[in-house]
């Protein structure tokens, strides 16, 4: 029985109009026959309401011109799902030069495989591609062994079977308005289910960012990954060391950018392909025994936060994101021998930070920028705790450029540990920077009030307050006084 026999035998109604003889043929793409199923208008949710005015622009060009365009990609997936498209990608069976003679606004880029950018007025693109026979990473050599990176036109059908997964793999057509499905990526769609088109292992070891993208759209629609690309993951996962660096940047990175962090990562635990990326981290989170249990559920949580940050539209700079990369391998280093004094052990842990960024970081490519300011905001957590302590940030401190991120890492890791994050901190940042952070703060009398404390000799002035000193009334440490104009209150009176 084939897998799509499996699909339509356990599935009614909807998925049992899309029955395939052959969808995806194991082999890969191109040596079978391809069949395909076409969905009319009435049958699927895909309105032209629904689409970008200036890609469906493009589409009805290229269509009255002759050609065969479809709509491809994320948005056919995404549109199906219900959400927003972040960009709308089209196809077509106009070679590059013609489609750039069909828009003046247009240019043809690409060294591998030209594709067209169609440019818009506000800075928008519509990319434009030619049906491809294979996917522009995987490398086709000569006998010789040289490598061919010329265009390889194809068919629509060659041109489905070559992308990454089935729910991906979808065309809509601007001639009829139609679904063209060669992949099962509908009934996949319907049984929310991320799986490859072909063969897993076959497709994994041709480019293996592949299973970076697996993972993340599993982590963003919360489908589960079909049995056979979830094995293969496990089996192939080492393969992804032969990538090219600034390509796994970019593809991990959109894993931690697009609110889905938690449990893309989550996921590369458990199949291993986050230890097979950052091979530094196995020793913090590996064994699996109850203190990686324990480490794992942390960073998962920090990540849960960096998801919360991204759906409430705040940034996240790299430089955190790579921060929290490292967070608990350098919790697993962190000396805490009483023999080390405070000096050694200052120096212990910025001589670790560098440490970790070389040893985990360096082979992506990562902005050096981002490393060096993930670096300075990691050490600068020592001085924050210090400030703390002593009651009072340095001015120096503060007018670091790096000082809102690394209270902002202060704040992830305090929240993430259940602890608050001290006053001092929060009133020397913008109010809202976390969103967790209480948005009004509690008025002076309210807070003693909690606390049962008298309140003699308090003053308010404005939205400074002031303290005097009152003989009998030791200050708390969340108690203090603006002593900055033009930054709230950020220096304690005492302890
Ligand atoms: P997003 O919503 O994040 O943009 P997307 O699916 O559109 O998701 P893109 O990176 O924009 O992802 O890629 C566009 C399309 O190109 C994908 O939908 C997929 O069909 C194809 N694709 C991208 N990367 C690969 C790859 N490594 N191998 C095969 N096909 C790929
Ligand atoms: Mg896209």
């Amino acid at each position: 029985m084939s897998p799509s026999d499996k699909i339509c035998d356990q599935n009614s109604g909807f998925l049992n109009q899309f029955c395939y003889n052959n969808p995806v043929s194991p082999k890969g793409p191109g040596t079978e026959k391809m069949d395909q199923l076409i969905i009319p208008r009435a049958e699927h949710s895909i309105s032209r309401r629904m689409i970008d005015e200036e890609a469906l622009r493009v589409l009805y060009r290229l269509h009255r011109h002759g050609f065969l365009a479809y709509l491809v990609g994320g948005s056919v997936r995404d549109i199906l799902l219900g959400k927003t498209p972040k960009d709308f990608d089209v196809a077509t069976n106009a070679h590059p030069h013609e489609i750039s003679a069909l828009f003046k606004n247009s240019r043809v880029i690409g060294r591998r495989f030209r594709l067209v950018h169609v440019f818009f007025k506000g800075g928008k693109i519509i990319e434009v591609s030619t049906f491809r026979s294979r996917s522009e990473f995987e490398e086709v050599q000569t006998e010789k062994g040289d490598i061919i990176r010329t265009d390889s036109f194809g068919t629509p059908a060659e041109d489905a079977l070559r992308r990454d997964i089935t729910v991906n793999g979808l065309f809509y057509n601007i001639a009829d308005f139609s679904i063209i499905d060669y992949v099962g990526g509908m009934a996949d769609l319907e049984r929310q289910v991320i799986r490859t088109i072909g063969d897993p292992d076959e497709r994994f070891q041709q480019d293996p960012v592949r299973m970076i993208r697996v993972i993340r759209h599993a982590a963003r629609t919360g489908f589960s990954i079909e049995g056979q690309t979830y094995q293969a993951i496990f089996r192939n996962r080492e393969e992804i060391r032969k990538c090219s660096p600034s390509r796994l940047r970019d593809e991990f990175l959109r894993d931690l950018k697009e609110g889905a962090a938690r449990s893309s990562l989550s996921l590369m635990l458990q199949t291993g392909l986050l230890f097979s990326l950052f091979p530094g981290l196995e020793r913090a989170l590996g064994r699996g025994g109850l203190s990686e249990k324990k480490s794992r559920g942390f960073f998962l949580s920090l990540f849960d936060l960096v998801d919360q940050l991204f759906k409430t539209g705040r940034q996240v700079t790299e430089s955190i994101l790579l921060a929290l990369l490292l967070t608990p391998f350098l919790r697993a280093v962190t000396p805490q021998h009483p023999f080390l004094g405070k000096r050694e052990k200052y120096i212990y842990w910025a001589q670790s930070i560098h440490w970790a960024i070389h040893e985990i970081l360096t082979p992506f490519s990562f902005p050096r920028g981002a490393k060096e300011m993930a670096s300075q905001i990691l050490i600068a957590q020592s001085n924050l705790r210090k400030s703390i302590k002593n009651g009072v940030i340095p001015k120096r401190l503060r007018m670091k450029k790096y000082f809102k991120e690394a209270v902002l890492l202060f704040g992830i890791e305090a929240e993430a540990k259940g602890e608050k994050v001290p006053r001092i901190l929060q009133n020397a940042v913008s109010a809202d920077l976390l969103p967790w952070w209480p948005k009004k703060l509690k008025t002076r009398d309210q807070r003693l009030r909690e606390r049962d404390v008298p309140q003699t000799g308090v003053q308010e002035s404005g939205r400074k307050t002031t303290l005097s000193a009152h003989p009998n009334r030791p200050l708390a440490g969340e108690e203090m006084q603006s002593s900055d104009p033009g930054k709230t209150g950020v220096s304690l009176l005492h302890e």
